[in-house]
């Protein structure tokens, strides 16, 4: 790709390429762009303390008793921001799935993963990565959360089928 586009440059004076799938043109810059997050934890560190050691715990609304999940600071139905730290059961039922075979350039140390949604037995739904053979489940699967440690080397949770 880099190839055709360094010859573009030379020849028409842009860096463009046509798309893959439309054959539009695109303007590809050659200038890479490295961005690093810096997100503040402090309101959710219990969900972090958690994770450590292997739970999920998170927020219920002292209000109306909602549970979310990931954790809110404030609850979107009161719009208060009395919330408790609760632990929340790690089993649940495999709602869906979909494999990412092209992945962004964050996750290109990635095979092809699967995303999935499961309904948890306490309520909440969670997104997370599904591992193993994809093709081995279906919609109604129980799944398990569990904490493992990705290759970038954080711990993330992930749903297991049981
Ligand atoms: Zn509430």
């Amino acid at each position: 790709m880099f190839e055709q586009l360094k010859k573009n440059l030379e020849e028409f004076g842009f860096p463009v390429l046509p798309d893959e799938k439309t054959g539009e043109l695109q303007w590809i810059d050659v200038r890479e762009l490295k961005i690093r997050y810096i997100i503040s934890i402090n309101n959710i560190k219990p969900f972090f303390d958690g994770l450590r050691n292997g739970k999920l715990i998170t927020t219920k609304c002292k209000k109306c008793g909602e549970l979310y999940f990931p954790p809110q600071k404030d609850c979107p139905k009161c719009k208060m921001s009395e919330m408790e730290w609760v632990e929340i059961k790690r089993e649940g039922t495999l709602e869906t799935l979909t494999v990412i075979f092209v992945r962004p350039p964050s996750f290109g140390v990635y095979d092809p993963y699967t995303v999935a949604i499961a309904k948890l037995d306490d309520g909440p739904r969670i997104l997370a990565w599904l591992r193993g053979d994809p093709r081995q489940v279906r919609p109604g699967q129980r799944v398990r959360v569990e904490v493992s440690r990705r290759k970038e080397g954080y711990l993330m949770y992930e749903l297991v089928p049981i």
